[in-house]
């Protein structure tokens, strides 16, 4: 593989910007840098990419940081996790960027520009399709354009202006994407982007996220689609600070559309079909919105990890369930789709199903436990983890348990009525008073043992068993649903069955 020529020890990173909740997308991306770390034997840096004061919003990192706590995907260093490349906030980085900002300024690969931004307004309606590059840079009031005298005038005075790179037209850009292949675009249709600004004394994005990866010794970029524009601007960055020999191999990883597949999947696709585009609930602390997350919707995070990091890249063959340490022997970078993946909800609620039937009882129980808490019911374990035995292949979601079993911990109190018209009539009432004597003379009870018992008994009185059966079921549970009768019978034991069965004879109607 073209990775191992490379004899650097494998470093990615994760650097998202802390303007808001994590968006879902942004969880695969950091789930495949995870994978080809691990694969790799290398090392996962967490990075926060705050250089953009402006879209700063409180709570965000803390957010981000939980929702991978929750994710169990784990990182070696960064923000909060330390290491030797910190810090690791780009925020308390400001030096370091003044330093390289400086250095292209020297080496003449960038200049400085004054231009306000209603100059800059009034060029774009003069200009159609106004580009600030070489074009047009000798136009504008720049350290190019403009005496070195003057330019150190104006700093003195503290006139505010930003540095920009100095892009030589006509030379061949080479993209060398992991994913994608080689593309190779001119630098005549990119324009001299902003790097840095006197303003807030901060670089922008693409030159502090250059700076860090070299700094940070990064090897892979695995990152969104949307990065993909910029990775022209970046090659150029890197030959500029002479650092080409060391520049990160890139990976654009494939947009995640809407379940649909047409376009990209945005949180109104998730408002209008109701699933989640967020890992965990965000409240947004300036609107007092509240978004829906994965984790609150009950999902499990394996099931979320596995269904992410199927979008995307599968293992070469049918199989889809797979453990972490499945998938990272299996992952491929290389093996990853140029085309976007669908976001096919539906395929997530189908792999929680098959956690939770993956799942021992006992672990399953120890998830409901809580939900049986909030509706009042305290049962020993070994309890619940035999109602849960019984149920769990009928839910999708943990919290779908208690509607399936409720019953199995609380007599109804009432019966459903739909069931009652299906079943209670004819001769129920005095079958299942018969049924009930039957049983009680039976010297045993366990159900493998009772349920002949009662066949025979039925077919003797040449009874109809569906009959009988459901109508016996109704008392017991209140509804005609749930697993098979013995079951139930054999979870409430003798005393609570006919008890159960006993009482309904007395509230419901007798024919
Ligand atoms: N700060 C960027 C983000 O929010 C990072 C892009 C990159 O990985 O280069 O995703």
């Amino acid at each position: 593989m073209s990775e191992n020529v490379n004899p650097r020890r494998v470093r990615v990173r994760f650097a998202p910007s802390p303007t808001g909740p994590l968006h879902i997308g942004g969880v695969r991306t950091a789930l495949y840098n995870y994978l080809f770390a691990r694969q790799h034997g290398g090392d996962l840096v967490f990075r926060i990419e705050d250089t953009d004061s402006g879209r700063f919003v409180p709570g965000a990192e803390d957010y981000i940081l939980e929702a991978f706590r929750w994710l169990g995907i784990k990182f070696d260093e960064g923000v909060s996790f330390g290491g030797k490349y910190g810090p690791y906030r780009q925020s308390e980085r400001k030096d370091i960027y003044r330093k390289y900002v400086q250095q292209l300024l020297d080496a003449g690969r960038a200049y400085i520009a004054f231009d306000t931004p209603q100059e800059l307004e009034a060029k774009r309606n003069e200009i159609p399709n106004f580009q600030y590059d070489a074009s047009t840079r000798m136009q504008m009031r720049n350290s190019l354009s403009m005496p070195a005298e003057q330019v150190k005038e104006l700093i003195e005075q503290g006139s505010q202006y930003v540095v920009r790179i100095l892009i030589e037209p006509g030379q061949d850009v080479e993209v060398d994407d992991l994913i994608r292949g080689k593309v190779v675009i001119s630098s005549s249709v990119l324009d001299d982007k902003v790097l840095y600004k006197s303003a807030d004394q901060l670089p922008t994005y693409h030159l502090a996220n250059i700076v860090d990866d070299h700094l940070m010794e990064i090897t892979h970029v695995i990152r969104g689609e949307e990065w993909l524009p910029s990775a022209p601007l970046h090659v150029l960055l890197y030959r500029a600070f002479g650092w080409e020999d060391t520049m990160p191999r890139f990976a654009h990883l494939p947009l995640l559309l809407k379940p649909e597949g047409n376009g990209k999947l945005s949180k109104r696709d998730g408002d209008r079909l109701g699933f989640p585009v967020f890992p965990l609930e965000w409240h947004d602390p300036k609107s007092g919105e509240v978004s829906s997350g994965y984790r609150e919707k009950d999902y499990l995070p394996q099931a979320v990890i596995n269904f992410l990091a199927l979008l995307g890249w599968n293992p070469g063959d049918d199989r889809e369930m797979m453990s972490l340490d499945e998938m990272v022997s299996l992952f491929n970078l290389e093996k990853c789709s140029k085309a976007g993946a669908r976001f096919n909800y539906q395929k997530l609620v189908w792999f929680n199903h098959e956690y939770i039937m993956q799942m021992t009882d006992a672990q399953v129980a120890q998830l409901f436990a809580p939900e049986l808490e909030k509706h009042g019911v305290s049962a020993p374990m070994e309890r619940i983890e035999t109602a849960v035995g019984l149920v769990k292949n009928r839910v999708n979601f943990i919290h779908e348990l208690w509607d399936n079993c409720s019953f199995l911990f609380q007599a109804p109190a009432e019966y459903d009525e739909k069931s009652l018209k299906k079943w209670w009539k004819d001769q129920a009432a005095q079958t299942t008073a018969e049924l009930c004597g039957f049983i009680e003379s039976q010297p045993v009870f366990d159900g493998a043992e009772l349920e002949p018992k009662v066949m025979e008994w039925i077919a003797s009185k040449g009874y109809a068993t569906g009959k009988v059966m459901n109508a016996f079921r109704v008392t017991l549970v209140g509804a005609a649903m749930g697993p098979h009768i013995f079951a139930i019978t054999d979870f409430l034991g003798k005393e609570e069955t006919l008890r159960r069965a006993r009482k309904a004879l007395e509230v419901l109607p007798k024919e």
